[in-house]
């Protein structure tokens, strides 16, 4: 039995991380995710319309687009129990019965696309894991440190939140 609430120095440790994941394009749930609007480098109209040359982005409007990792698969455990039914199996992307038409799940996209962006995306956590943990340091060491643009950003949108969400007043 555990009798203090204090943390243990392992447990706050304020390093920040990137996730671990063994790919990066669906961070193992085998939906390739476009959190960061990554995959409409190479799908432009990916879950998005775009009217006069301005992409607007609607999540969830297209079709899921299912990795070509492991974690796109069935899984057992040692019992033979399926522990993940998988998006895919040997012939492909699964389909399903919709109002009595077989509709695939998702589509497969091309899987020299699916390295790039897991690749880069990778390499996007590893910097930001470096601006970050720079940036800690310097705090720690009583700086004020220059903000790298994305956050400097960010931190100037914030600012004006209440006006990006609607008034219900
Ligand atoms: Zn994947």
């Amino acid at each position: 039995m555990i009798s203090s609430h204090k943390r243990s120095s392992l447990d706050r440790d304020t390093t920040f991380y990137a996730p671990k994941v063994a790919c990066f394009a669906c961070y193992d749930s085998g939906i390739v995710s476009n959190g960061d609007g990554l995959l409409n480098d190479y799908l432009t109209d990916y879950d998005a319309t775009v009217i006069d040359g301005v992409l607007h982005r609607h999540g969830g409007l297209d079709l899921a687009i299912i990795c070509h990792c492991n974690a796109a698969y069935e899984s057992q455990d040692f019992e033979s129990q399926t522990t993940r039914s998988g998006f895919r199996d040997s012939s492909g992307v699964k389909s399903t019965d919709i109002n009595g038409r077989q509709q695939a799940i998702g589509v497969d996209p091309d899987k020299d696309m699916m390295r790039k962006i897991h690749h880069k995306r990778k390499d996007l956590w590893e910097k930001s894991a470096k601006d970050l943990n720079s940036l800690r340091q310097q705090v720690r060491a009583g700086m004020t440190p220059q903000l790298p643009d994305y956050i400097a950003t960010v931190k100037q949108q914030l600012k004006s939140v209440d006006q990006l969400l609607p008034s219900f007043d």
